[in-house]
């Protein structure tokens, strides 16, 4: 067997031919990759392969430097209708979010110094008030993100004691979050109340013990029981742990501000309850996401009553899950959004209150400015889904393109590698391009993005 052909790695990274990969990558990279590819080939030649040539080589180790430098952040054209779409970065922020992170961060800044008295203040503190106000709260505290706000609580509150949960609400809200797995790890023993379907207030009022530290009540954000089910209600869960001298604890999840009844369709959305509801109904703090339904950078609130938030400041595990400048930087803006009642300045809102109509007259430019491909398309109605683990069941009506190819997923596939990619749904073997997530300013490159993976896919499609 003859394996001393193969190119040797030094020659490899040296190549001119590499001089743009070598810039971009690093002599480092550049040579892992080449050790990669010559012992790809030794394996290919000693099961009987052909020796490479040395171009091909090359060409190889260019291909996987390119696929290596794509996997970086990039920004994508969703049209895929969810507006909380989890793997592309769940909520878009306001441009005076962008803007003020870029004022703040690119220079020191007063995170942690009251500029006036010239000592330091807590960070995150303006936010924190401005938060309570909004939702008439006596408190608030900021984490990194809502399953850190819920470990603290019941790290805080509840280590080495009991939480009682009903059996309904044991749920897992994906990316790894599970009720019960988080509970264990804070330290607090779980009280299973109740069953699958039916829990009652009775269920609580007999696990109460001297040991318990809270009741936890669970939003259902990504699923939904369903036919002989029953579950007491905020208020009357709140009663019963008042009388018993005990919080309740509600983690919701979508963190909504504005109540959305009346303002968009769907009777999910219209009864998904604000934070200021689930705190005027009795519960003692809630922990919302601030990229759900709030519209905002990742990030987690815990909202409630004064005393209670002093304890999470003091826990230690809050310094672990503090809040980041940018973050704070971010959030500005949208408070101060929030407190004009300007929410069409929050992307979140301004696609969730786009009227049918204009999206529609959308979709319909993008299909006249396909041009040859223009014929393959139909502008649909379609239904868009606030997603990222809320409101499961409540589609949005919207407006779509539909493409009608012989090989929509290598279609799917040309879009997602394109230059900005499109992430589009296949339904029923078409492509549709969902109109209601795309910022209008995106669609002139829609267009062009479209029209290059057509042409590529149909020409890779043999001819009928
Ligand atoms: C989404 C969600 C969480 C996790 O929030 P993150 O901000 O993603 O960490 C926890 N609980 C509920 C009910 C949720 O819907």
């Amino acid at each position: 067997l003859e394996l001393s052909g193969l190119p040797k790695i030094d020659r490899i990274v040296d190549a001119p031919e590499l001089a743009k990969v070598r810039r971009s990558l690093g002599r480092r990279a550049l040579t892992a990759l080449a050790r990669q590819a010559v012992s790809d080939a030794r394996e290919r030649v000693r099961s009987g392969g052909q020796m490479p040539l040395w171009e091909e080589v090359l060409a190889e180790i260019e291909r996987r430097a390119e696929a290596r430098l794509r996997t970086g952040l990039a920004p994508v054209i969703n049209a895929t209708g969810v507006l909380l779409h989890t793997n592309l970065g769940r909520a878009p922020l306001p441009r005076a979010s962008l803007e003020n992170i870029a004022r703040v961060a690119g220079r020191y800044s007063t995170l942690e110094l009251d500029a006036e008295l010239g000592e330091r203040t807590r960070r995150g503190i303006q936010i924190e008030l401005g938060l309570a106000e909004l939702v008439s709260a006596e408190d608030t505290l900021l984490t990194n993100n809502n399953a850190a706000a819920v470990l603290l609580v019941l790290s805080a509150l509840a280590a080495g004691k009991e939480v009682l949960v009903s059996r309904g609400e044991l749920v897992e809200i994906g990316g790894g979050f599970r009720i019960p797995e988080v509970l264990a790890r804070s330290g607090a023993r779980l009280v299973e109340v109740g069953t699958t379907n039916r829990t009652r207030v009775e269920d609580y009022a007999r696990a109460i013990g001297e040991n318990t530290a809270c009741l936890l009540r669970v939003h259902p954000s990504n699923f939904k029981i369903s036919g002989f089910a029953e579950r007491p209600t905020l208020a009357e869960l709140a009663r019963l742990a008042h009388e018993r001298g005990i919080p309740l604890v509600k983690d919701l999840g979508g963190g909504l501000l504005v109540d959305l009844s009346g303002v968009v369709p769907g009777p999910d959305l219209a009864r998904e309850p604000t934070v200021e509801a689930c705190l005027a109904g009795g519960a003692d703090l809630v922990c919302f996401s601030l990229d759900k339904l709030f519209g905002g950078p990742q990030g987690g609130v815990v909202a409630g009553r004064s005393e209670l938030v002093r304890r999470l400041r003091e826990d230690p595990l809050a310094r672990a899950l503090r809040v980041d400048k940018l973050t704070l930087a971010a959030l500005e803006p949208l408070l101060d959004a929030y407190r004009r009642g300007a929410l069409t300045e929050i992307p979140l809102f301004a696609f969730l209150l786009a009227p049918v109509t204009e999206l529609r007259q959308r979709a319909e430019s993008w299909r006249v400015r396909l041009g040859p491909f223009a014929e393959r398309a139909r502008v649909i109605e379609s239904e868009a889904a606030i997603g990222g683990g809320t409101l499961a069941e409540s589609p949005i009506a919207s407006a779509a393109l539909r493409i009608e190819v012989d090989a929509p997923d290598r279609l799917a596939a040309a879009m997602r590698r394109a230059e900005p990619a499109i992430l589009a749904r296949i339904d029923e073997d078409f492509v549709v391009l969902d109109a209601r997530t795309v910022f209008p300013d995106q669609d002139d490159a829609l267009v062009a993005s479209l029209r290059r993976a057509l042409g590529l896919s149909l020409e890779a499609s043999p001819k009928p």
